[in-house]
């Protein structure tokens, strides 16, 4: 068996493997075949405007349909595909389906919303990136200022020419770059400044962490959100739950919202019926004036 799988046979399956260590080998075993056999998804969360309370862009996050495990989530399987360097191709199969996606909802009339993209290191630094990103927006026609890319400051450590010259050239195809869980990692403030970022999303942590007895998440909060307007950057706070979290980030003039108040992240076809509504507006803004006025 170990043999079948050419080079990836340093997994062979120990017999003092517990059911964890089993899961995992299975896993990664599997994801090979997970794409061929169309078993990923992608569901989408929308996001907020914080004062119209309409949708105005959707993160797409990554669903794998495994055939005995069940919905994988992605914080199990997307390490094991960066440690074994698939996330390559799998981050490739999700850009194509965003495109796809993108063209899909404006043949059916649907106003256009961004979507953002999860992008792994790996993936980000990869020198087919451009030349695949390319390939799937003229295949599709999606206009390039629908796609959004997320990074990680960890991306901003890893290798600063590389990451530079990356990120203004996708600039220059008119795409959006936005720093996902912003305040979790090791940004440099003045490498920060200099590069064209668009947004910094506020980690979930600090968000879950407002209702917190302790001020000390609001203080983080506050710092990141004047960072953002300071440096001409959008914010967008993600894991708003509660009301109350959302009534401070009104108060700090956060701009934009995504977490489980407004809805989890869910199929194309629920996100659509959203949007074809005109005069949608997420359930809990109905209530709720504007911070201004
Ligand atoms: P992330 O990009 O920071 O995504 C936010 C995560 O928070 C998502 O988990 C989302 O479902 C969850 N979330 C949204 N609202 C709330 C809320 O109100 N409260 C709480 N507690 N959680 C909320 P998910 O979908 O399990 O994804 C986890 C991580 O996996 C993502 O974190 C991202 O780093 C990674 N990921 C997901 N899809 C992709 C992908 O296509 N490519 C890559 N490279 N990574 C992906
Ligand atoms: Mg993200
Ligand atoms: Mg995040
Ligand atoms: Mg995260």
């Amino acid at each position: 068996r170990a043999k079948e799988q050419g080079k990836n046979n340093y997994n062979v399956f120990h017999s003092g493997m517990n059911m964890q260590s089993y899961r995992s080998f299975s896993m990664q075993n599997d994801l090979r075949k997970a794409i061929e056999r169309e078993e990923f998804e992608l569901y989408y969360q929308p996001r907020v405007n914080i004062e119209t309370g309409k949708v105005d862009s959707a993160e797409a996050l990554l669903r794998w349909n495994h055939p005995s495990w069940g919905i994988v989530p992605p914080l199990e399987f997307i390490p094991l595909a960066e440690e074994t360097g698939q996330i390559v191709e799998i981050g490739k199969w999700v850009l194509k389906t965003v495109c796809e996606q993108i063209a899909s909802w404006k043949k059916e009339g649907i106003p256009p919303i961004r979507v953002a993209i999860n992008c792994s290191a790996q993936q980000f630094l990869h020198k087919n990136l451009i030349s695949k990103l390319d390939q799937f927006i003229s295949q599709s026609e999606v206009n390039p200022t629908l796609l959004e890319i997320e990074i990680t400051e960890s991306v901003l450590l890893k290798n600063e020419d590389m990451t530079t010259k990356m990120i203004h050239q996708l600039k220059e195809m008119g795409i959006t770059i936005s720093i996902d869980d912003f305040g979790t990692g090791y940004s440099s403030l003045h490498y920060l400044s200099k590069l064209p970022i668009n947004t910094l999303k506020i980690d979930k942590s600090f968000t879950l962490g407002i209702d917190d007895k302790t001020n000390q998440n609001r203080s983080i909060i506050m710092t990141i959100i004047s960072l953002a307007k300071s440096l001409n950057m959008n914010v967008i706070a993600e894991g708003v739950e509660t009301e109350k979290q959302l009534k401070f980030l009104r108060t700090q003039q956060c701009e934009e919202v995504q977490g489980f108040l407004f809805s989890p992240p869910i199929q194309p076809d629920l996100l659509q019926d959203i949007l074809l509504q005109e005069d949608y507006k997420i359930e809990i803004f109905k209530n709720n004036k504007p911070a201004k006025t």
